[in-house]
């Protein structure tokens, strides 16, 4: 039974004073609690009970007050943590087959505009507030628990009531799995992508026959044999396609993704041995080839085989998945893609497909929602940020300015690890205002701002966040109206 807030009573709303954020007032077990920004944009945490015992897991000040107390805390860490406890819907949880979708934060600014999203679509469209890679993280220089708390605070600031979820995204290496196991992550997406063996896509027989007999068998818990006779000859017959698992295809998918699985394994057994409540999501989005539908089968048939238990996959569709810009490729061999992936998935499973670098690919999602009939998760990561800028062009032309020279002057640093197609030299160097207005419209300059994230936040921290601050509900509006344009295509398939 999932915990909902009580009714508000109506004495409730007249102890908001004007500085009160009037969405986050909420009660539950008797007591009232909201959030409020003083003069100097501090926010602090505000609740009113009967007495102190309600207080207890919190640091703040009490003072009596009619008919009871009230109560005032800063913002901080260990606010945050007395606050899912005492809400506990703020506390993520797993989403199982449930439609999901994962909004990437990387200010820790955003969350009340994608709870308005949310809120306008109307669905059964399951929250991941807080996700962010490693590698963002180390960019941003944001901990874990920064992570999850910022999400925390901004739910509750916009006034979530329902189950959060919270994605340790794209861990690589064991030692994410302990970084982020301490933080409250209940999702963890496991990605080998430096295991997989991108020469295995063009190799001639010879050398596949070599790159599968030289995998770790004993890691595999299986041998060459073992392996070929169980895939080999085989038939899959699906809902509208069959798959033919030939020798040539199967062992070339394992001497692809057969060291990506080992290495996965070992990531998953670290998570588990945690004893963490959590589910895992398997990613190869990020390898250099699409994942063929016999790639599909192997790869996570040897995972069940080996007792990974995830709740979904995300295969490297067809095409290009660019950051921050619309779908590179040919929209039916897509659809004809989400469609053999999906099948598959309901046929070894079930689980959620996972469509990642989800943001601003419009023409994508009633594809992938229908195909999937909504047991699906849109994971989208840097496109808050992307449309946080535009709040720094709309009131500070000139330090947007500022921005776009640093991002062009960084970019070959920070393009790395990124799918880009975008030419800086079609950039204005010197924008007019109309011009700088314009910045996250234009492809070139939209996607040379979106990686620059981690450069452009080490110089222009301080400033950028005076901007956001300063127009915060013009922010959430933009990042509102942004991604009911990604959520309303999902509406109709939720679950
Ligand atoms: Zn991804």
């Amino acid at each position: 039974m999932t915990a909902r807030p009580d009714e508000l009573s109506s004495s409730a709303a007249g102890l908001l004073g004007d500085r009160a954020y009037p969405e986050s007032q909420v009660s539950y077990k008797g007591t009232t609690y909201w959030l409020e920004r003083s003069v100097d944009g501090e926010k602090r945490l505000i609740a009113v009970a009967e007495d102190e015992s309600a207080f207890g897991g919190f640091a703040g000040t009490t003072e009596r007050i009619d008919g009871g107390v009230r109560f005032v805390a800063e913002t901080t860490p260990k606010n945050a943590v007395a606050l899912r406890s005492a809400l506990s819907w703020l506390t993520p949880s797993r989403f199982g087959l449930h439609t999901s979708a994962g909004f990437g934060d990387r200010l820790g600014l955003a969350t009340p505009g994608h709870v308005r999203a949310l809120k306008v679509v109307d669905a059964a469209i399951n929250p991941v507030f807080a996700q962010q890679s490693i590698r963002e993280m180390g960019r941003c220089h944001r901990t874990p628990r920064n992570v999850i708390d910022d999400a925390t605070w901004g739910a509750f600031q916009a006034g979530w009531t329902k189950p959060v979820g919270g994605d340790a995204d794209h861990l690589e290496q064991l030692e994410d799995i302990d970084e982020t196991t301490a933080a409250g992550f209940v999702f963890y997406t496991l990605d080998p992508k430096a295991e997989v063996d991108p020469e295995a896509e063009h190799a001639d027989a010879g050398a596949i026959q070599q790159k599968v007999a030289a995998l770790d068998w004993a890691s595999l818990e299986s041998d060459l044999a073992t392996f070929t006779k169980s895939y080999v000859g085989q038939r899959i017959d699906l809902e509208q396609h069959a798959i033919e698992l030939d020798e040539e295809s199967v062992l070339r998918a394992m001497a692809k993704y057969g060291p990506g699985i080992v290495h996965a394994m070992a990531m998953y057994r670290r998570l588990i041995e945690k004893g963490t409540d959590c589910e895992v999501e398997f990613a190869v989005d990020e390898t250099d080839y699409p994942t063929k539908p016999a790639e599909h089968v192997v790869v996570v048939s040897e995972l069940q085989r080996l007792g990974m238990d995830f709740v979904s996959f995300a295969p490297r569709f067809v095409g290009r998945f660019e950051k921050g810009v619309e779908y590179i490729g040919d929209i039916d061999e897509l659809q004809r893609d989400f469609e053999i992936h999906a099948e598959l998935a309901r046929a070894l499973g079930p689980y959620k497909l996972s469509l990642h670098s989800g943001s601003d690919k419009y023409s994508t999602y009633p594809l992938i929602a229908e195909a999937t009939q909504g047991v699906v998760h849109l994971k989208t990561a840097g496109t808050s940020w992307a449309e946080a800028l535009r709040v720094i062009a709309n009131n500070d032309p000139d330090l947007m300015r500022e921005v776009l020279t640093l991002a062009l002057d960084s970019f070959e640093a920070n393009r790395k690890s990124y799918h880009l197609s975008c030419d800086p030299t079609k950039i204005p160097a010197d924008p007019t205002d109309d011009q700088v207005a314009q910045l996250m419209d234009r492809v070139d300059s939209r996607q040379v701002l979106h990686v620059g994230y981690g450069a452009i936040l080490e110089e222009f921290k301080p400033r950028l966040y005076q901007v956001w601050n300063d127009n915060e509900d013009e922010h959430y509006r933009i990042i509102a109206d942004h991604f009911v344009k990604h959520l309303a295509p999902f509406a109709p398939y939720a679950q």
